[in-house]
Order: structure tokens, then C-alpha cells, then sequence
């Protein structure tokens, strides 16, 4: 089997978040914590540089920065560059053409602009408009469901116009997927809930499901009819996600609603482990498209050749889209896109030798999910 050479194939990442300032002053707990979900101490203090995704960082930023494939010896190279130098040495190697930015997380006074993005990464940048942290500012401004109701679709009535290419929702972490359609007490009372959050606590999380689903029926209305896409975390993500509510076959009704099918629906994360029912769903449900994300969730090689080998089998090719969900520092957005291009590479040459494909339309495929099928998705 003959991989398909995909190394100087440009990128569009369709779903990451911005990159921190301040890369440095950060001791060994605080730098693994990047790459797990687990908040517990002891998955930092141990377990995390146990992992085979670890391993294979360590060993992709020894090489990369010519030193001992040591932890210690990593990070001190690590340390010799400035941040700046730092994250444009990693962001240019990685040769991106778009990052698709969520700008809900990390918060913006800690991150770099879109234009450092732009510049540093010599890329564009398409940011993301998180709809929960809208709901929120909304629901502590406005004392009434209608009225949030109405400053929300204000809010949404012209996304693109404010710069934004999508949508995201973190429903799936929140109160899951199995999005309903409330009355009016039980959204009512959902609010009220919500209301006394605000005057106790300033602000509000938004884990009232009747609420949040309300809320979001109002946004999907909006981007169906804007023919804006949204995307949905889905399968593996925050540490307190039930992943039973964040399997993507908890769509279903909102999927089936005729109304929406103008609203391309991106799911995140491979929907990871759920990625055979994500694909599924991109195969049989024309506006859903599934994310390949080779940054998070953290995996080690082969789990990744499996999940992407699942898509390939299961879902048009024109319905996957790469992405790193890179966040904070700049190894994860690198690390991805070297082991992306080299997992799709490998799947399909696969295909070629299975005589499923031909060389020159392996290529093409590998092309697309990279990065033509996200900005003909995004526009
Ligand atoms: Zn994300």
C-alpha cells in the first residue's frame, strides 16, 4: 500500500479555538492540561503523559525543535522562543489557508486577535458566533422570555454581517442533544430558574433545558434562514458531558424539521466514539456534514486511522471536513495537521489498493476534506 502523499496539501480547519499571548509561563501540570478534559489532578500529575497522544507530541516536538525526546529537554526548547516566534513557527509549518475560529473559548483578553491569528499563522481567519454565551448575556440583560426571544433574533438576524461564517452550539454538554420543542410554562419556568441565577450570581450557566431549547429553535429558525451553518459539539468533549445526550442520533427531530434543512449542520469531534452514527447521519441527511478532528479528541495513532477509515466507509467524501479544535497552545492546530494529512494519506491509499478509488482521485478526496469541502460548506 502507497499512501497518498498529502504533505504540502493547504488547510482549512473548521473548528478550533484562538491561541494564547502568553505561551511561557506555564510549569509542567499547567502544560499538560492542555491535553486532556479531565480536571483531577492526578490525570495532569500522571496519567496524562501516559497517553499514547502524549508520547507521539514528544516525540513530533523533539524532532521539530532538535532536542532529547524528553519532557524536560521539549519544553525548555520550548522556552528558548519568544511567543510570538513560537507560535508562527508552529502555525506556518502547519501551512494553513483558513482557521475556522469558536470564539467563545479561551476567552478573548487571553488570546490573540483574529488579525495576530492572520498574521502569525500567514492564514485568513472565519470566526464563530457561540450561541450559549449570546443566550446568556441576553437572559441577564432582558427580565422577560419574550423579550430575550426577540433581542435573540435581533441579535442573529444578519450573523455574516458581523463578520461571523457560522454558528456553534455546546448543547451537548449542557443539556444534550435531544432537542425538544417546551410549552410555554415549562420555558416560562425554565426562565424564571435562570432569572434568579442572574440576581444572585450576576450571570447565568445555561443548563435550563426548556430554556436552552426554546432559545435554540429561535436560532435555528434564523440560520435556516440565513442558509447558515451551525456547528454542534458532539461524542467526546468537556469531562462533565453526559456522552449518552451528546450521541448525534439525539438530533433526530431537530434533523427531521423540514424547515431547517437550509441550515448546514456540522457535526464536531467525529462524534467521537459515536463517529459510525455521525457519519451515518452526513450519509442519509443532506445538510449534515462530520467534522474529522485529529487534534481533540486525544488519540493515539491507530484509533484515529479507525475512526477516519469509519468515515470514509460510512459517509460521502464531500461530507467530511478536517479540523484540529486546537485551543490555547499552538502544538495541538501543528501536531493535527501533520498526523491529519498523514491518517488521510494513509486511508486512502488504502482505497487506491482496495481498487475502490484511483490515485489521481485519491488525491482529489484528500484535497477536499482538507479543505475544499469546508469552503464551499462556510462559503
Ligand atoms: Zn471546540
Amino acid at each position: 500500500m502507497t499512501p497518498i502523499d498529502l504533505t504540502y496539501a493547504p488547510l482549512a480547519d473548521n473548528h478550533c479555538h484562538g491561541i494564547y499571548l502568553a505561551q511561557k509561563a506555564m510549569d509542567i501540570a499547567s502544560w499538560r492540561q492542555h491535553f486532556t478534559e479531565a480536571s483531577a489532578p492526578a490525570m495532569r500529575n500522571t496519567h496524562v503523559a501516559t497517553t499514547l497522544f502524549y508520547r507521539r507530541l514528544m516525540r513530533a516536538m523533539a524532532e521539530f525543535l532538535a532536542c532529547e525526546v524528553t519532557e524536560d529537554a521539549v519544553l525548555q526548547a520550548r522556552q528558548k522562543y519568544d511567543d510570538r516566534s513560537l507560535i508562527r513557527m508552529y502555525l506556518q509549518a502547519a501551512n494553513i489557508e483558513v482557521l475556522f475560529l469558536d470564539k467563545g473559548y479561551p476567552s478573548a483578553d487571553l488570546t490573540l486577535s483574529d488579525a495576530e491569528h492572520a498574521e502569525l499563522a500567514n492564514c485568513r481567519v472565519a470566526p464563530m458566533l457561540r450561541v450559549e454565551l449570546l443566550m446568556q448575556d441576553l437572559i441577564a440583560k432582558y427580565d422577560t422570555l419574550p423579550r430575550v426571544t426577540e433581542a435573540l433574533k435581533a441579535a442573529l438576524h444578519d450573523v455574516r454581517g458581523q463578520g461571523y461564517v457560522a454558528l456553534k452550539s455546546i448543547a451537548a454538554y449542557r443539556t444534550g442533544l435531544d432537542i425538544r420543542t417546551w410549552n410555554n410554562d415549562d420555558s416560562n419556568a425554565a426562565f424564571v430558574e435562570a432569572r434568579r441565577e442572574v440576581q444572585v450570581n450576576g450571570a447565568v450557566r445555561l443548563v435550563h433545558k426548556p430554556l436552552l431549547d426554546t432559545l435554540l429553535h429561535v436560532t435555528f429558525a434564523e440560520a435556516a434562514r440565513q442558509e447558515l451553518p451551525i456547528q454542534f459539539h458532539t461524542g467526546y468533549g468537556d469531562a462533565d458531558a453526559d456522552m449518552l445526550l451528546a450521541n448525534p442520533l439525539n438530533l433526530r427531530a431537530v434533523l427531521e424539521r423540514k424547515e431547517y434543512r437550509s441550515m448546514p449542520i456540522v457535526l464536531l469531534h467525529e462524534s467521537y466514539p459515536y463517529t459510525r452514527q455521525g457519519a451515518y447521519l452526513a450519509a442519509v441527511y443532506e445538510h449534515v456534514y462530520l467534522d474529522l478532528s485529529y487534534g481533540v479528541p486525544f488519540l493515539g495513532y491507530n484509533e484515529m486511522l479507525n475512526f477516519t477509515r469509519a468515515a470514509f466507509d460510512v459517509a460521502p467524501f464531500s461530507k467530511l471536513l478536517y479540523s484540529s479544535d486546537g485551543f490555547g497552545v499552538p502544538e495541538i492546530h501543528w501536531l493535527s495537521a501533520r498526523d491529519g494529512r498523514s491518517i488521510l494519506g494513509q486511508v486512502l491509499g488504502e482505497r487506491v489498493a482496495n481498487g475502490e478509488i484511483d490515485i489521481a482521485e485519491a488525491e482529489a478526496v484528500g484535497r477536499s476534506v482538507l479543505r475544499d469541502n469546508a469552503l464551499r460548506v462556510y462559503g
